[in-house]
């Protein structure tokens, strides 16, 4: 279990020097520098609050990460990515959400697991990881057991990520592109394929491959990848790094409930949803790099 990989002096030191990067924020890729403890906002929108849109038993995540009390998910305000198709737009977008302290933060959690949630579910947590961190480690000291997820778009710094260790046990992150082009096009971030690939990497160095005990996720990376209309080849790119970079045995989640929101429709190409022929050509791309498709 996270949280018991450092002694606590080392935990609290990282904790320090997240929250002293917000000053000249540099926590993601976007490396904004604006000083957010004096209420100034970068890309994420956000200044050195903690802001949560919502938060509640889901059911609606991956089987081992909803068990019979479902997935702890905690919706998180604003977002370091925002995508032009984002599903979540009122959150990451327009930034809907209430501020919260961290400490209430710690009481959520709790409560979470005092409800049957069998785990935490951190949902676009990088721009609150000093938050995150200091509220994992409370929440530990207070009897959190289950485990904590970082659900997240991919777009992380491995530096970030390293003071993260220790705190997590399971990353959950998108692999959303492949090609420059198209991520400079949706997510205004030519280089999220190299951070991406870097990020996961950390990820996979941190916590390996899932363990799953009595069909619940324990620790491990878990990496999602939604298909997009006309988005074989990049599903196809993305499954060769995973298999040849990462490992076969990772846990991937190939999704097909792509539906055009937000800002899609002023991109024509994307304003569709993928055809169960895109589908099946994707499962059959990832079975026959020897990936185990739940
Ligand atoms: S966390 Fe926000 S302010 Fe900080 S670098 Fe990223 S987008 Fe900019």
């Amino acid at each position: 279990m996270a949280g018991r990989k450092y002694p606590l002096e080392i935990l609290s030191q990282k904790i320090k020097l997240a929250y002293a990067r917000l000053s000249k924020c540099d926590l993601c890729p976007r490396e904004c520098r604006v000083n957010r403890l004096k209420g100034e906002r970068g890309y994420c929108g956000m200044d050195a609050g903690l802001y949560i849109s919502s938060f509640g038993p889901h059911f609606g995540e991956e089987p081992e990460l909803v068990g019979k009390g479902g997935s702890g998910t905690i919706f998180l305000t604003g977002c370091n990515l925002k995508c032009i198709f984002c599903q979540n737009y009122e959150i990451s977008h327009f930034m809907i959400g209430k501020r919260y302290s961290v400490e209430e933060l710690v009481d959520i959690m709790l409560y979470l697991q005092d409800r049957g949630c069998v785990n935490i579910n951190f949902v676009t947590p990088t721009h609150y990881t000093p938050h995150i961190m200091k509220a994992i480690f409370l929440a530990r000291e207070r009897g959190l057991e289950i485990p904590v997820v970082y659900n997240c778009g991919g777009y992380e710094k491995v530096e970030t990520l390293k003071l993260l260790d220790g705190f997590i046990d399971i990353y959950m992150p998108d692999a959303k592109f492949m090609e420059p082009d198209l991520s400079g096009r949706y997510l205004d971030a030519c280089d999220y394929p190299q951070v991406m690939r870097e990020a996961i990497k950390e990820m996979y160095i941190q916590v390996r491959d899932m363990v799953i005990e009595n069909g619940i996720a324990r620790k491990g990376l878990l990496i999602r990848h939604l298909i997009m209309p006309e988005g074989i080849e990049n599903a196809r790119k993305i499954l060769e790094f995973i298999a040849r970079e990462i490992s076969i045995h990772t846990y991937v989640n190939i999704m097909d409930q792509y539906h055009p929101c937000y800002r899609a429709a002023d991109f024509p190409e994307i304003n569709r949803r993928v055809s169960s022929q895109e589908y099946r050509q994707v499962i059959k791309i990832a079975h026959a790099l020897g990936f185990l498709i739940r």
